[in-house]
């Protein structure tokens, strides 16, 4: 193992892999990964810019702060208000709240996919935690940057 292997991105090794098989446990629906899917998908794009659609990530950043401050409550309400506000979309009208999007940090992240999935296979204890501390680490990456 060498470290010629690191994401330029997020810096994890083997980052891809690791978020599919952690999408496969999302897509399980089982807890404690299936409800922290959102959140994982925002932490992961938010840490590889160069996926993010073309919102700049407003909308995985609005995902992270909710689930910081509220828990997962509170990125269910996101996701039904973001249902409901679908459900309604003008066509050719994309989200009211224009955020200005910074510019999005490269590396520097203090938590990745890779702490997350520990021995790679995303074990259930202590797995909330470690997305709240990935999402916290991404958000402060983000903000770290002028954000
Ligand atoms: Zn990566």
């Amino acid at each position: 193992m060498t470290d010629a292997g690191r994401c330029p991105e997020c810096g994890a090794r083997r980052c891809a892999e690791l978020f599919h098989a952690l999408l496969a446990l999302d897509h399980s629906r089982a807890r404690p990964w299936g409800p922290l899917h959102g959140v994982s998908v925002a932490c992961f794009l938010l840490q590889h810019p160069g996926r993010l659609p073309g919102d700049g990530g407003a909308v995985a950043r609005a995902f992270l702060r909710a689930y910081l401050e509220g828990g997962l409550p509170a990125v269910e309400e996101l996701v039904g208000r973001a249902r409901r506000a679908n459900a309604h979309r003008v066509p050719g009208g994309p989200a009211r709240t224009v955020e200005p999007a910074p510019a999005p940090p490269t590396g520097g992240f203090a938590v990745t996919v890779e702490h997350v999935a520990v021995d790679g296979t995303f074990p259930a204890a202590g797995f909330p935690e470690r997305v709240r501390a990935w999402a916290a680490a991404t958000l402060e990456a983000w903000a770290g940057h002028g954000g």
